[in-house]
């Protein structure tokens, strides 16, 4: 992933890009961020960015010519880039969206708004409005890292072991089955006897079971999106026997 932040704010973004997975990918050449002060593209002496509405009404409004200016100054170098403005009323961002962008050659530019909102002339600038969830931040900045964090993980070579990748929430569709680790007995608590017999095949299939009756507890939502196997709807139809059987006994 190659990337451009255009923000107010860089030392926001600087603190988080310069430690653990995100810095060691960055020191390996894997991504590439670069941060822009959006302040360095103003032309008035005050270095403004913003102004009040018009037509009235509370708070300010990010002015479009810096952000103009500093796209502008971007592209000047030729390089494709797909310019993202985060915002609340954009396209959700989720997993299926990281994966999508992990893949991407081109370079992204990310706007991290501030204010009331954006001049919405800079509409015209963008290839693409993300929503990283349905709740107003003050500012682009954890949006955009939010998704630098998403997608940075799925590019291979940044994590130890791909296989952590393939496991997780989403990536097949349901929420992650659970994970236990040493010590094996705490507080009364015990970690399942399937983790420890060393069977795979009953491990996997403890695994599959536990994630889809998760899923179903948490997110039912999820079950309904994705292609269950014949085995699935084995463990979906055990689970529910399962669940009769206590109702039963209750
Ligand atoms: N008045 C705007 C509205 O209701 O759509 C919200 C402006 S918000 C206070 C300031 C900036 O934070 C936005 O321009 C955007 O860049 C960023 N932001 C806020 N919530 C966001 C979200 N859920 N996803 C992505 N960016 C967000």
């Amino acid at each position: 992933m190659k990337c451009d932040v255009l923000t107010l704010f860089p030392d926001i973004l600087n603190a988080y890009i310069n430690e653990s997975i995100i810095k060691r990918a960055r020191e390996k050449n894997l991504i590439d961020i670069r941060l822009y002060n959006i302040r360095d593209f103003t032309s008035d002496s005050y270095r403004t960015v913003d102004d009040y509405p018009f037509g009235g009404g509370a708070g300010m409004v990010f002015k479009p010519e810096p952000i103009f200016r500093a796209v502008d100054f971007l592209r000047g170098d030729g390089e494709p880039r797909r310019v993202i403005l985060l915002s609340p009323q954009g396209r959700p961002f989720n997993q299926l969206a990281a994966e999508a962008y992990s893949r991407e050659k081109q370079r992204f530019v990310f706007i991290c708004g501030r204010y009331e909102g954006i001049d919405e002339r800079v509409k015209t600038l963008i290839d693409e409005e993300v929503s990283i969830g349905d709740y107003v931040l003050t500012g682009g900045e954890l949006a955009a890292l939010v998704i630098i964090d998403a997608v940075t993980r799925l590019i291979p070579g940044v994590l130890g072991d791909e296989r952590s990748i393939e496991d997780e929430s989403f990536s097949w569709g349901l929420l992650d089955y659970p994970d236990y680790t040493r010590p094996r007995e705490f507080r009364g608590l015990n970690v399942p006897d399937v983790l420890v017999s060393g069977n795979h095949k009953e491990i996997k299939l403890w695994r599959r079971k536990q994630a889809l009756k998760k899923t179903m507890a948490l997110r039912p939502d999820l079950i309904e999106k994705i292609e269950l196997t014949v085995l699935d709807k084995k463990i979906l139809s055990d689970i529910a026997s399962e669940e009769d059987i206590s109702d039963d006994i209750d």
